[in-house]
């Protein structure tokens, strides 16, 4: 039997983006643990396929753009008045685009920005404004080995992931007196689509595998637990902080 600090049964999670990769398998692992879950993405389309993949009868879909207020504003208010309040949030939409930093576009800097960071905010201060009212809440933000460390022609990407750690802080510090914890949970290098390029090439691969001690990629499935720890009373006492689940790369040169 597993620890009654470790029980989320019967909570309500919104996941953003989570569709497919790493927000999909977050989403299937708070369904299993019990959670009502509600699934996030940009087409509809894709999240009813994604909703269908996993167990349970409490799965929802909410189709919104991340990056856009208002549309933010009123998918917050339809999830709370159609499934019920969020007590977990899972900011976890997010794109990487990479190139020399010498030819980085403009408009390429500000997509990056709005979806990796800008989106966290807006989705935070919305779910937040009922937790705080409630005087609970659990937000865990999707951080990234990239909050400590960069490679060149990531740049941009860093710069958010960096930033967003600071957000994290930052929500921790306003809204932890109404009882709301904020954390961040910072993956190493996961296969999915969006590193799928890089898994596709045998020297980046084969350089992950020596740089990371557990000698591996990380799978999806590897950060569950620490999003499930995060996201349960046990971690009551926990905020501000960031776990990196990166079979131990940021601690090794
Ligand atoms: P994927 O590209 O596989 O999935 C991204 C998800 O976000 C999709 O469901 C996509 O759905 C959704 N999404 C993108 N833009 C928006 C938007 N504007 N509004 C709503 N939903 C959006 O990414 P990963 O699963 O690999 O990454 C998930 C998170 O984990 C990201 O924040 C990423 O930075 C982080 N991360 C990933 C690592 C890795 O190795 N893969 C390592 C460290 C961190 P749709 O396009 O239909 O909207």
């Amino acid at each position: 039997m597993s620890h009654p600090l470790f029980d989320i049964s019967g909570r309500t999670a919104l996941v953003t983006g989570s569709s497919r990769g790493i927000g999909h398998a977050l989403a299937r692992g708070l369904a299993e643990a019990g959670c009502t879950v509600v699934l996030n993405g940009r087409d509809a389309t894709r999240l009813t396929k994604a909703a269908a993949e996993l167990p349970g009868e409490a799965v929802h879909t909410a189709a919104f753009d991340v990056t856009d207020g208002p549309s933010v504003a009123a998918g917050i208010t339809d999830v709370e008045e159609r499934v019920g309040p969020i007590d977990i949030l899972v900011n976890n939409a997010g794109m990487q685009l990479r190139a020399p930093l010498l030819e980085f576009k403009d408009t390429d800097w500000h997509r990056i920005i709005d979806t990796n960071l800008t989106s966290a905010f807006l989705v935070g201060r919305e779910a937040a404004r009922r937790m705080t009212e409630r005087g609970h809440g659990k937000i865990v933000n999707i951080c990234s080995l990239q909050s400590e460390v960069v490679r060149p022609g990531i740049a941009p990407y860093a710069a958010t992931k960096g930033a967003l750690k600071m957000l994290t802080k930052g929500m921790c510090a306003d809204w932890g007196p109404q009882g709301v914890q904020v954390n961040g949970l910072g993956p190493g290098y996961i296969e999915t689509e969006l590193t799928q390029p890089l898994v596709d090439d045998p020297e980046f691969s084969a350089w992950v595998r020596r740089r990371t001690p557990a000698g591996r990629w990380g799978r999806t499935e590897d950060l569950v637990g620490g999003l499930l720890f995060l996201a349960s009373p046990a971690a009551d006492f926990v905020s501000g902080q960031i776990l990196y689940v990166d079979g131990g790369m940021t601690s090794v040169l």
